[in-house]
């Protein structure tokens, strides 16, 4: 009895010492990215270099918390040995998390941050002198670093494997090649039949002048569209769009307004809805817990990109939206009819740039990144010959010829921090979305919901099968279990394919 009685005990001091480990890096992590959205929103130019010098003292607490070798050894103890399930699951997800880091001796780790922010300086520059050159032999280091880090986890699937799980677990190359053949077996001959034969519309009105504090207040009758609850969220404004969940009930947004381009403003504000809103929707239960918000990139991003693309871009939900826009800004759209405007929003134009890139190139443009990137670290790609590789590239899939590196291989900032295997997640995320609508429409007719302003009842569904389990589940488990089969890019190009041409009359 008594031995029972100790082990009893020792367990809820075990547990009792886990929760509040979990609890100190939740507080961190509020108190950290509460400081960082106050830096990318209002803080004062001029505090900004004691801003950052004191950020960086209260990051690295953060990071000793973390990573001490006392809170290793719980961790491990917990999901060794745990009688609680929940904090055993936990545990097992932070490992996973901090095998990233853990086995890299200091000296190296340390070597490496100061090597990225360095490569980061100096991709700035070099971008701004379009000159790769200058930027070449940090990409070389960064690479070869990034393999260094890798071989320290000693796991038994090849570099860029290990680094594309990082982003996206159950994913490798041989599923991402199965992804990306169907993208550009499909997509690339659609693109260039859809630019020939096409009917393209007209775009111009999208960039007249329209003044930011009309945009704002269309902002407002946006977010009631897209039922944000107003008690949990705010929005501000940032020089790049972007979303942070400081918890459940507070979602914090920003967007960019530019006066010659209404639909910027717009769609960043519905993509950024659809992260915030993941957040927003998880179980309480997980709140402060690892699984608040340890989603794979693909999985966030599927989210965004489906309130972006195929709902907000969707003419059902502009029947009702569109003639508020109209009436405040009478001078540009009054003479523009519902099916002009959604024509316009759904516009492809191949360009050089990722991040304007239309819906439909924009994965070529990810296609080109993962053959690079997966071409660095199976050797056939170096700094010598990837410009060559780009340009080549850029040739083939969007027909463009690249003038100079700033618009091609320079214009990411992702390398020079060493993001290796992100890339492929944001095309992941979309042709995720694909597959989540496939079984939305199983349960909804989304159309009508959209064209009766019912996006709560969207939201719900949501909720209910994806948003509530947090990252307590990984995209294949979900997608099967809501979906009924895994991952299956055909979705994806089919309803490129579809939607497009009926938008460019080929059918
Ligand atoms: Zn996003």
């Amino acid at each position: 009895m008594l031995k029972e009685r100790a082990l009893e005990m020792k367990d809820i001091s075990l547990t009792r010492r886990f929760n509040a480990y979990v609890q100190k890096d939740a507080a961190y992590a509020l108190a950290l990215r509460t400081m960082y959205f106050d830096m990318a929103t209002i803080a004062p130019k001029k505090g900004a270099a004691y801003r950052s010098q004191l950020l960086s003292i209260l990051s690295g607490e953060a990071f000793a918390h973390a990573t001490s070798k006392s809170t290793i050894a719980l961790l491990q103890k917990v999901a060794d040995q745990s009688d609680d399930r929940f904090a055993q699951d936990q545990a097992k997800a932070i490992l996973r998390d901090l095998e990233k880091i853990r086995f890299i001796p200091k000296k190296q780790y340390v070597e490496f941050n100061k090597l990225c922010s360095d490569a980061e300086l100096e991709w700035e520059q070099a971008r701004e002198e379009k000159n790769f050159n200058r930027f070449a032999p940090y990409l070389h280091r960064l690479v070869e670093g990034t393999k260094a880090n890798v071989k320290t986890r000693q796991r038994k699937e090849c570099d860029y494997d290990v680094l594309l799980g990082d982003y996206e677990p159950n994913m490798t190359q041989v599923e991402y090649d199965r992804f990306f053949t169907v993208v550009k077996e499909k997509l690339v001959p659609f693109l260039h039949r859809l630019l020939t034969e096409g009917v393209k519309p007209d775009t111009s009105f999208l960039y007249k002048v329209y003044p930011v504090e009309k945009q704002k207040q269309f902002m407002e009758i946006l977010k009631e569209a897209l039922f944000v609850d107003p008690k949990s969220s705010y929005l501000a404004t940032s020089a790049h769009p972007f979303s942070s969940s400081l918890s459940k009930f507070d979602n914090r947004i920003t967007v960019r307004y530019l006066a010659d381009n209404v639909a910027s403003a717009i769609f960043s504000l519905i993509h950024e809805v659809g992260h915030a809103t993941y957040n927003h929707q998880v179980d309480q239960a997980y709140e402060g817990t690892v699984f608040f918000d340890n989603m794979s990139m693909g999985m966030h991003e599927s989210q965004s990109r489906m309130m972006e693309n195929m709902l907000g871009r969707n003419k059902s939900f502009w029947v009702n939206l569109y003639p508020k826009l109209v009436a405040l800004f009478p001078e540009n759209l009054s003479e523009v009819s519902l099916d002009q405007w959604v024509a316009a929003i759904n516009a492809v134009e191949p360009g050089f740039i990722r991040t304007e890139a239309d819906e439909l190139t924009y994965p070529l443009h990810i296609l080109l990144r993962y053959e690079v990137e997966r071409g660095f670290f199976d050797g056939s790609v170096t700094v010598d010959n990837v410009e060559e590789v780009w340009n080549q590239k850029i040739q083939d899939f969007l027909g463009l010829n690249v003038k100079d590196s700033a618009e091609g291989v320079l214009q990411d900032i992702h390398w020079s921090s060493a993001s290796f295997g992100y890339f492929p997640t944001y095309a992941l995320g979309s042709a995720y979305s694909a597959q989540w609508m496939v079984a939305m429409r199983k349960d909804l007719n989304v159309e009508q919901l959209l064209e009766e302003g019912r996006m709560d009842l969207i939201k719900q569904w949501l909720m209910e099968k994806i948003h509530t389990f947090g990252g307590k589940r990984q995209a294949d488990e979900l997608l099967k279990e809501v979906t009924g089969e895994s991952f299956n890019p055909m979705h994806y190009v089919d309803y490129l394919i579809g939607k497009y041409s009926v938008l460019y009359q080929l059918i």
